[in-house]
């Protein structure tokens, strides 16, 4: 049984010892005098002068290439909304535990007293020097998009905004897979998509460029459904609106072969899975209550593939499958962005894996006997130790092919060697 957490036990975590979860420590001998004048005046000097020399040596001579900064201006953090840049610092520390445990990349978790687009771009920007790339978090939409946008034009290092692509690669991933296991071909899936957010419309076009038909797809704000008679529809949401009659999620659901959550808990009946087509996929993704609860939709259908965000039930859709991997993938041949070729190459190597048998580690981890692929394992668990190895170099290679890479990979193997160690 999992412990259950409660919150004396979260504050006594992050206060005890050094407050935080977090620290940098140095990765070269400072025992000696000799040491120390290596490590600064005077001998610092020459890697500054090879760097002001050829501005690639940076990536020599500097941490750059292995440092990710984690920004955030705390305005849509976890499912706890716009609570500030200083109450963001927990989760961003936190990411910053998770790259470098899962993948040894360093961060820099940064939070920003700043809402306006312009301002943050510009901080953003000024801060391209210090790092190989740059993981944007838990900011709203749909500045969120604007400001991803404009720093992918205008850096030359990789980015991504993990709530809107994270979540879309894993979803991706576990889509494909319980389409397979159903037997439907995506291009012909009819999708139900709740939420017309930062993460539901990253969804939405990831989905389509695998191959689902923008015309299959009915999406719902908290207004209601996004189709052609609303006026209210900002250019983003315009792009999804739907000429489907539909003006309701049951109506919507009769027939739908996906439904895809990125809103809020418990607006999904039985009811409503019970008119979806044969075999229902039910992703119900909002944090930290499902669309529709586990044990109500599985009771309700028990034809369903059913994942949520959560660790306490089967398929979690879980963004750590992604990040630590894809920008470890990114970093090695020193992309200058994270694009579409890589993200589906992420996508396609998490889902293979899913597929593939799954080491006794990972069941002793997660205390199973036999974890095979099928309706309640169609996404890798995050401890499985093979993500680093399979997602990271289906990543850089995609960045290679793509023409994005600066410093190609020649020895796969040995690459994959160091993933390993
Ligand atoms: P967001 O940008 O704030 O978007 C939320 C969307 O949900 C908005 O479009 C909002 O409508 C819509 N909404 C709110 N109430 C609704 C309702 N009753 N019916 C239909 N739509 C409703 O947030 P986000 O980052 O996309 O995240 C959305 C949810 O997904 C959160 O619960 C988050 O925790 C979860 N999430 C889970 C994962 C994961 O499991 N891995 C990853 C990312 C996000 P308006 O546009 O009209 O405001
Ligand atoms: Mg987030």
């Amino acid at each position: 049984m999992a412990r259950k957490l409660n919150k004396q036990d979260a504050l006594d975590y992050h206060a005890n010892g050094k407050p935080g979860k977090i620290e940098v420590i140095p990765t070269k001998n400072t025992k000696t005098q000799w040491d120390l004048s290596l490590a600064y005046s005077p001998g610092v000097a020459e890697p500054c002068k090879e760097i002001h020399a050829d501005v690639e040596n940076v990536y020599k001579y500097t941490a750059k290439g292995n440092l990710v900064a984690v920004i955030s201006n705390g305005t849509a953090v976890l499912g706890l909304g716009d609570i500030g840049p200083e109450a963001s610092k927990p989760v961003m520390e936190g990411k910053g535990v998770l790259f470098k445990i899962f993948a040894d990349i360093d961060v820099f978790d940064i939070e920003l007293n700043s809402r306006n687009v312009d301002e943050f771009v510009q901080v953003v920007k000024a801060l391209e020097p210090t790092f190989g790339g740059i993981n944007l978090e838990d900011i709203k939409s749909p500045e969120c998009f604007a400001i991803e946008e404009r720093l992918r034009q205008e850096l030359k290092i990789p980015i991504m905004h993990d709530d809107q692509h994270g979540t879309a690669i894993i979803s991706s991933a576990a889509l494909l897979n319980a389409l397979e296991l159903v037997k439907k071909k995506i291009e012909k899936a009819k999708f139900v998509i709740n939420g017309a957010g930062a993460a539901a419309m990253a969804c939405v076009k990831l989905y389509v460029a695998l191959g689902a038909k923008p015309e299959n797809f009915i999406m719902f704000d908290k207004d209601g459904v996004l189709n052609k008679a609303r006026t209210d529809l900002d250019a983003m949401k315009q792009v999804f609106a739907t000429s489907s009659k539909a003006t309701n999620l049951t109506e919507a659901l009769k027939g739908a072969d996906v439904f895809v959550g990125l809103s809020v808990g418990n607006v999904v009946t039985a009811e409503m899975v019970k008119l979806m087509a044969k075999h229902p996929i039910v992703f119900a993704m909002a944090n930290p209550d499902p669309e529709i609860p586990y044990e109500t939709a599985i009771s309700a259908r028990p034809d369903i593939i059913m994942a949520t965000g959560r660790s306490d039930y089967p398929n979690q859709v879980n963004n750590v499958l992604g990040f630590p991997y894809i920008f470890r993938g990114a970093l090695d041949v020193r992309a200058t962005q994270i694009n579409e070729e890589m993200k589906l190459a992420a996508v396609r190597a998490l889902a293979e894996l899913a597929k593939s048998p799954v080491p006794d580690i990972v069941n002793l981890a997660y205390n199973e006997k036999n974890i095979v692929f099928g309706p309640t394992y169609i996404i890798p668990k995050p401890l499985d130790p093979r993500l680093l190895s399979t997602v990271a170099p289906a990543v850089a290679k995609a960045a290679m092919d793509s023409g994005v890479a600066t410093a190609p990979i020649t020895d796969w193997e040995g690459y994959k060697d160091v993933l390993n160690k």
